[in-house]
């Protein structure tokens, strides 16, 4: 979709802001740039709308060399959402965010209408926040008005520079997973910059991390983290990575235990007979449909003791079923949640595991993540985001 060749940009003064930079950006990845102030960030995001032209080297979108597309007509296909918004202060928040279509030609009610959407999509209720004016905003919700802005003529492209460096780290935490959101939805091709680790790798598919006007590192956040390919890189990314990569790797179903299984109708007599068998100290308990339910310990199946007395008695010996003695499950996270997520899920509860559901399908059980799981989920990462890397450039190599 994008494609950088040799690209150098030395401005008047002899400054060497991008140094013989080559790269590619497979449609609808989300791509970081990252590094410290003054590595050429900002100028080889502005090289790709063309607001600076190249000094040397040729840059392609969709197998276009854009030296030879009209800056404007390029723009169009370009959305651009920058620190500093730049909202009209003297129109409403749904007309800043028509402006474009509007401008495009788009009649007003229509351009209006997919504005509302857009407003909508970036969390803000258009009949409550579209006819104020940005001063009545706060700086993360001009943030939003920004992207939603951005995304007003639909482009494939969009170019985002610290869009959330200046709100506070709380709103930007919050816009930051808006954003992820709102990108599994629009899947655009996206270039952002940011001087944040953190926010690098929170939200690149893959991150470029730079140094002088050079990339260092071009690869998964996993890869980037767990084998960093300099030592610059390493210390960029800082002496915690370790724990950086826990909340940069998904659980997958293939982490996963499976533990004896029962079901909330089914006799105490043949979960107890099941637990036994397998020599188990507890099994999952689950609905008809198989969602998860709760758990049940080995030891609810014996005469009641002095803590679970009274209420349950008649009920605790042979006759009963699962259903009056299943405990809830507290320690439990959707597939697809991070290593990092389900560590603080098991430190949270004091829980030896946890169990995995699958949110798509109402809570359907997965299987049990344990810690020595946990740990080869982590280990095996840096593989398969390496391979992952390798698939996305054979994708580049087609569609270029
Ligand atoms: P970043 O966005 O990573 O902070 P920039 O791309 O803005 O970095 O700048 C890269 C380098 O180019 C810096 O040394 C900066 O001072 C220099 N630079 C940026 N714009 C200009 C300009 N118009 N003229 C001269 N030097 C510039
Ligand atoms: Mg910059």
């Amino acid at each position: 979709m994008i494609r950088f060749e040799h690209v150098t940009k030395r401005y008047a003064d002899g400054t060497t802001a991008v140094d013989d930079l080559s790269f590619e950006v497979a449609a609808g990845e989300l791509i970081t740039l990252v590094g410290p102030s003054g590595c050429g960030k900002t100028t080889t995001m502005k090289m790709v709308n063309r607001l600076i032209e190249p000094t040397e080297g040729r840059i392609f979108l969709d197998g276009q060399d854009i030296s030879t597309v009209d800056p404007v007509e390029l723009r169009r296909r370009i959305g651009y959402v920058i620190q500093q918004v730049g909202l009209f202060p003297h129109k409403t928040v749904l007309d800043n965010t028509a402006t474009v279509p509007h401008l495009l030609g788009v009649k007003r009610t229509e351009a209006r209408a997919r504005a509302a959407e857009l407003l909508d999509l970036v969390g803000l209720d258009p009949k409550v926040y579209g006819s104020r004016y940005p001063e009545q905003l706060s700086g993360g919700q001009r943030q939003r008005v920004g992207v939603a802005r951005a995304l007003a003529a639909d482009p494939p492209v969009l170019l985002m520079d610290e869009p959330f460096g200046a709100v506070d780290p709380v709103v930007r935490e919050h816009l930051q997973n808006e954003f992820l959101k709102l990108q599994s939805q629009v899947r655009k091709t996206v270039l952002f910059v940011t001087h944040d680790i953190e926010e690098a790798v929170r939200l690149g598919d893959r991150i470029a991390v730079y140094g002088q006007g050079t990339v260092e590192q071009f690869d998964a956040p996993a890869v980037v983290l767990g084998a960093p390919a300099t030592p610059y890189v390493a210390d960029f990314v800082g002496a915690d990575r370790g724990l950086k990569r826990l909340s940069v790797t998904p659980i997958e179903e293939s982490d996963l235990d499976q533990p004896p299984v029962v079901h909330l109708d089914d006799s105490l007599r043949s979960a107890t007979a099941r637990l036994s068998a397998e020599g188990a100290r507890w099994a999952v308990v689950l609905d008809s449909e198989d969602n998860l339910h709760g758990w049940i310990p080995a030891g609810a199946t014996e005469p009641a003791g002095p803590h679970n007395g009274a209420t349950h008695e008649g009920a605790t010996h042979e006759g009963g079923t699962v259903r009056e003695h299943a405990r809830r499950m507290e320690a439990w996270l959707p597939v697809g949640a991070s290593l990092k997520q389900a560590f603080a899920t098991m430190l949270q509860h004091d829980a030896g595991w946890i169990a995995v559901i699958d949110e798509r399908s109402e809570g359907r059980f997965l299987g049990v993540l344990t810690p020595a799981r946990l740990h080869e989920a982590l280990r095996r990462s840096i593989d398969a985001d390496g391979r992952k890397v390798s698939r996305t450039e054979v994708e580049v190599e087609t569609i270029g």
